[in-house]
C-alpha cells in the first residue's frame, strides 16, 4: 500500500490561496492524475482555503486573540493548515482553520447560502467542493474553527486520459496558468475564473 503525507501551515493572506492549491496539485502528481483530476482538486482546495481566508478570520478580534504576528509584514493574520494524505490512489485533503466557526453547517452547505456582505459571493463554495471531490465533510463549531475534509480517488474512472507522457505535470504549475485563482474575492467572476484557472 502506497502511503504519503504532507502538511502545510500558512497565514490567511489572500495571496496564499494560489500557493495552497498549487502545492496540493504538485503533491498529487505522484498519483499520475489526469488534467481534469488536478483541476478539480485545485478548485476544491481553492474554495476551502478562500473560505478560511475570507470567512474564518473576517472578525479582527478573532485574529487578534488567536494568532501570530508576522515579523516580516507586521500584519496580523489567522493560520490555515492543510494536510494531504495519499493512500494507494485515494487523495485526502484537510483544510483547517481556528477562526470564527460555523453555527449551522448544514445550512452553510446549501447552494447559494452565503453570509458574505459583498455581492461577489454566490454561496457556491461548498457546492463546488462537493461536485469536484468524491466526499466532503465539514466539522465546525462557533468560536472553535472549521475543518473541511475532502477525498478524491485518482484514476478511478471519472476521467480516462492520463497526463503521463503527454504533459509535464509541472507545466500545470506555471505562473501564467496559476496567477489567477479559480474564483475569489479578487474580481467576483466566480464561474469564469473556475474555467480560466486551468486553461479549460
Ligand atoms: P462563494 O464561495 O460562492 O464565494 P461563500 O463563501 O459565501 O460564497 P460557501 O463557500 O458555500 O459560500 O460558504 C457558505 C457559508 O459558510 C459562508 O458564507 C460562510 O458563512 C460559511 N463558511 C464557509 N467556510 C467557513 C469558514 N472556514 N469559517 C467560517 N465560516 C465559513
Ligand atoms: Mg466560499
Amino acid at each position: 500500500m502506497q502511503q504519503n503525507e504532507m502538511k502545510l501551515e500558512f497565514d490567511s493572506h489572500s495571496c496564499n490561496e494560489s500557493f495552497a492549491r498549487v502545492t496540493v496539485a504538485a503533491f498529487m502528481t505522484q498519483l499520475n492524475p489526469t488534467l481534469e483530476e488536478v483541476a478539480d482538486v485545485k478548485t476544491a482546495v481553492s474554495e476551502a482555503v478562500t473560505n478560511a481566508i475570507i470567512h474564518a478570520y473576517k472578525n479582527e478580534s478573532v485574529v487578534k486573540s488567536r494568532f501570530v504576528k508576522s515579523e516580516d509584514t507586521a500584519e496580523e493574520a489567522g493560520r490555515i493548515w492543510i494536510t494531504c494524505h495519499i493512500r494507494d490512489n485515494l487523495l485526502e485533503v484537510e483544510v483547517r482553520d481556528t477562526g470564527c466557526g460555523i453555527a449551522d453547517v448544514k445550512r452553510a452547505m446549501e447552494p447559494f447560502f452565503s453570509t458574505a456582505e459583498e455581492n461577489d459571493h454566490s454561496g457556491l463554495g461548498f457546492a463546488f467542493m462537493e461536485a469536484f471531490m468524491d466526499t466532503l465533510e465539514v466539522e465546525s463549531a462557533p468560536g472553535e474553527g472549521t475543518c473541511v475534509r475532502m477525498t478524491r480517488r485518482i484514476g478511478g474512472g471519472r476521467h480516462s486520459e492520463s497526463i503521463c507522457g503527454k504533459t509535464d505535470a509541472f507545466d500545470m504549475l506555471q505562473p501564467e496558468q496559476d496567477g489567477m485563482p479559480p474564483k475569489s474575492q479578487y474580481d467576483g467572476n466566480d464561474a469564469g475564473n473556475i474555467l480560466l484557472s486551468d486553461g479549460r
